[in-house]
């Protein structure tokens, strides 16, 4: 049996896809449909045979084993997709180790780069000593691939970690970079595009718990907010328990966080038009008091996030009025 053979095995793709948190309905003795991961639907169209051990969708007409799955959904060629799933064909990585690295090296450039410091600006955010808090880079583009192999990191496994894409050039081209840490280690990195690029990215792999979750997890009253911009401008208006969930969706790490102990919530999502953080807000709301936690919404005004509204001239006192008129 080949490798190819023992991984597929070891891993069926229904038991993969279920890890990664797809629900299908069995339709027939082997079959099961659900939604997607491959493409935006509403409709199931996506089955999955679970004896031939294969994959189709209707929608999207593509199809195939795991090892194609993997491909597909993460961007990876063949043999990156086995490393991925194995990790005897892929010696482990100190992952953490090199993302330190990396962000250690959009850390220097950012003092180089007139835009990325432009853009914190326009941002609010512009205290020296958060920045270097925070460990907020900027990646230029071009030069961590070669900073990186000479530091004897091989091509594979910038790739693997998805720093660079296939051609090698930075992933976070042209991103303002937070790294996300749990504990001591970098997990993982988001970029927040300064250009035209879409604006959120994280390399593959997982967030993590919630942000700076150590710094706040014995505080009674925590501010929760969804975007790290968010969190910077809270930090510098002198509000300390803040903590961020990097989107409106809470993975299961940090919803168990703040259900850790007794403690108040102030859910501070942003206030947009088609209403999708504040129905998330709702929702996390009850979700919470069903585990015993009180949680609070602060309605910011029509339009704004945090970040917004302290850019455009909010203060701390107006806050702190928000935070003291928040319903549960
Ligand atoms: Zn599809």
């Amino acid at each position: 049996m080949g490798d190819v053979e023992r991984l597929k095995r070891r891993t069926p793709l229904l038991e993969y896809l279920r890890q990664h948190n797809w629900a299908g309905r069995p339709v027939g003795r082997f079959e099961f449909v659900g939604l997607c991961p491959l493409h935006k639907e509403n409709q199931p169209s996506f089955y999955v045979n679970a004896r031939k051990d294969v994959f189709y969708c209707h929608g999207c007409g593509l199809g195939g084993d795991l090892i194609r799955f993997v491909q597909l959904s993460r961007g990876l060629s063949f043999g990156q997709s086995l490393a991925s799933l194995d990790p005897e064909i892929a010696p482990e990585v100190d992952s953490s180790a090199v993302l330190e690295k990396a962000a250690a090296f959009y850390q220097q450039q950012l003092d180089y780069s007139r835009d990325a410091m432009g853009y914190l600006q326009r941002r609010g955010v512009h205290d020296p000593t958060l920045i270097r808090e925070l460990g907020i880079g900027y990646a230029p583009g071009g030069t961590l691939r070669r900073y990186l192999t000479a530091q004897g990191h091989s091509f594979d496994v910038l790739r693997r970690l998805g720093l660079i894409n296939a051609r090698g050039a930075d992933a976070l081209y042209q991103r303002v970079v937070f790294p996300l840490q749990q504990g001591e280690h970098i997990v993982n990195l988001y970029g927040r595009s300064i250009g035209s690029a879409f604006a959120h990215r994280f390399l593959p792999g997982s967030k993590g718990g919630l942000y700076a979750w150590e710094k706040v997890r014995n505080c009674s009253e925590v501010i929760l907010v969804e975007g790290l911009f968010d969190y910077a401008a809270l930090r510098q208006a002198g509000f300390h328990n803040v903590t961020c969930s990097l989107g409106t969706h809470l993975n299961d790490t940090q919803f168990r966080q703040l259900c850790e102990g007794p403690r108040t919530v102030y859910l501070t999502f942003d206030v947009d038009q088609n209403q999708s953080g504040q129905q998330a807000a709702e929702q996390l709301a009850h979700r919470l008091l069903t585990q015993g936690i009180s949680a609070h919404r602060v309605l910011l005004p029509e339009g704004h996030d945090p970040n917004s509204f302290f850019v455009e001239g909010g203060d701390a006192d107006q806050f702190q009025s928000l935070l003291e008129a928040a319903q549960p």
